[in-house]
């Protein structure tokens, strides 16, 4: 598997980092991971073809990590891409997006390619070639559960695990905390958002669970980004257009 960070922002926009994404590619398969504001310019700015990605993947739905869709789609029309995009969103998203999609005039009609949305859940919701996905819900939106009922919203929040052949990667998305840090032991990588997690809880887990590489990302503007070892794991802090071969 290939790894590109598209966007390492945490929720507060700055001006050297995009919004929440990652790029993956693996099996044949070329995936979206979250999709920030700010997605599309840094995917151009890293020579990736926009074209390319088959499917996007949104952990959550607060809008670092998803605001991005539209412009993304509104740049595969103007260059007239013909194969179809899948959308994946949590459980309960799709019919509120597809509302606002049609408001933004990206109607499947009048598109030069077709696209779907699917909702997911927990467990094993995407396989491709020789690469899969899985969801593991996390408490990230838990204080929204009292308003689901009155606003018709849903407070689905969830990590990954993708998995090429005996390769693992972990990727948390956003968490409450490390209560939801959930990563199978032994994983190749893990991927670990830094807004909602300290940097040595995160590497003592990572020590225990004997996960190979760390990597943090969602980094807020006054994280100290230098390099540091802890229980013999070193923290590598993520920046747009940083690669990871698995
Ligand atoms: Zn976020």
């Amino acid at each position: 598997m290939k790894i590109t960070f598209i966007g390492t922002a945490s929720g507060l926009s700055v001006t050297d980092r995009a919004h929440a994404s990652l790029y993956i590619e693996g099996g044949g398969s070329r995936i979206l991971i979250d999709c920030g504001e700010g997605a599309l310019r840094s995917l151009l700015m890293q020579n990736i073809d926009p074209n390319d990605i088959s499917a996007i993947v949104i952990s959550h739905t607060h809008p670092d990590h998803c605001a991005g869709i539209p412009t993304l789609m509104q740049y595969m029309h103007l260059t007239e891409r013909e194969k179809p995009l899948n959308i994946y969103l949590p459980q309960g998203v799709s019919s509120a997006f597809r509302k606002y999609f049609d408001q933004l005039y990206l109607l499947n009609e009048k598109l030069t390619f077709d696209y779907r949305m699917n909702d997911y859940t927990e467990g094993l919701f995407w396989r491709g070639d020789n690469l899969s996905i899985e969801a593991v819900p996390n408490l990230h939106l838990e204080h929204y559960i009292e308003y689901v009922e009155r606003y018709r919203i849903s407070a689905a929040s969830f990590s990954f695990i993708f998995v090429e052949g005996d390769n693992s990667i972990y990727y948390s998305a956003d968490l409450k905390g490390m209560v939801d840090l959930k990563p199978p032991s032994r994983a190749e990588l893990m991927i670990v958002e830094c807004t909602h997690i300290g940097i040595e809880d995160a590497l003592n887990l990572a020590a225990d669970k004997r996960i190979k590489r760390v990597i943090f990302t969602h980094i807020p503007p006054e994280m100290d980004t230098t390099n540091r070892s802890f229980e013999g794991i070193t923290a590598e802090f993520a920046y747009d257009g940083m690669e990871v071969i698995v």
